[in-house]
């Protein structure tokens, strides 16, 4: 179930709890970048009520995780929306591109381009054959030791033998 948390309280949240839904939880970075494009109908900051909800859902031992939606908002910082994540607790994120467009097919104020992300990966991977499997690979396994995010993933030799053993095969 995918949820901006709103409506959450403990009866809700006991009831997920109980018959073992998975949340997913929308939350796109710490108060600013979160409240960018997440503003309420009343255009009130909508963060504050997340982490309330998270400690919530925490709180009755509900499995979630981290919906991110990658906007112009926060596209230009990965390693400062994935240690606040961690920091919160939430190791399991997932993070999906914000691409929208107006009638006429302009591109929306929070819409990113591939340009963009693109930026935020590793040279290697531009090239690489398998790029569109392995897609860079997760955030996480790019930040390991402190790393900024364009380095290349921790497991891109496993994958690269991976892809080259199996996509034969298909
Ligand atoms: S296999 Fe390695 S170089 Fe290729 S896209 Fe994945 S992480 Fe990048």
């Amino acid at each position: 179930m995918q949820t901006n948390a709103s409506l959450l309280n403990d009866e809700l949240a006991a009831h997920l709890a109980e018959y073992k839904f998975l949340v997913g939880v929308s939350i796109d970075g710490p108060g600013p970048i979160h409240d960018r494009y997440r503003r309420s109908s009343r255009e009130r900051s909508s963060h504050a009520d997340v982490l309330q909800e998270i400690e919530i859902l925490k709180n009755h031992k509900v499995e979630f995780n981290a919906l991110v939606l990658v906007s112009s908002a926060n596209v230009k910082r990965p390693r400062e929306i994935y240690d606040y994540l961690c920091g919160l607790g939430i190791n399991f994120h997932q993070y999906i591109p914000c691409v929208e467009f107006d009638a006429r097919g302009r591109k929306l104020p929070y819409t990113i381009s591939g340009a963009e992300l693109k930026a935020e990966w590793n040279d290697l991977c531009s090239i690489c054959p398998y790029l569109e499997f392995c897609c860079g690979d997760c955030l996480k396994h790019h930040l390991y030791n402190g790393n900024p995010p364009q380095t290349v993933s921790w497991l891109c030799a496993g994958w690269r033998e991976f892809y080259q053993h199996s996509i034969p095969l298909f």
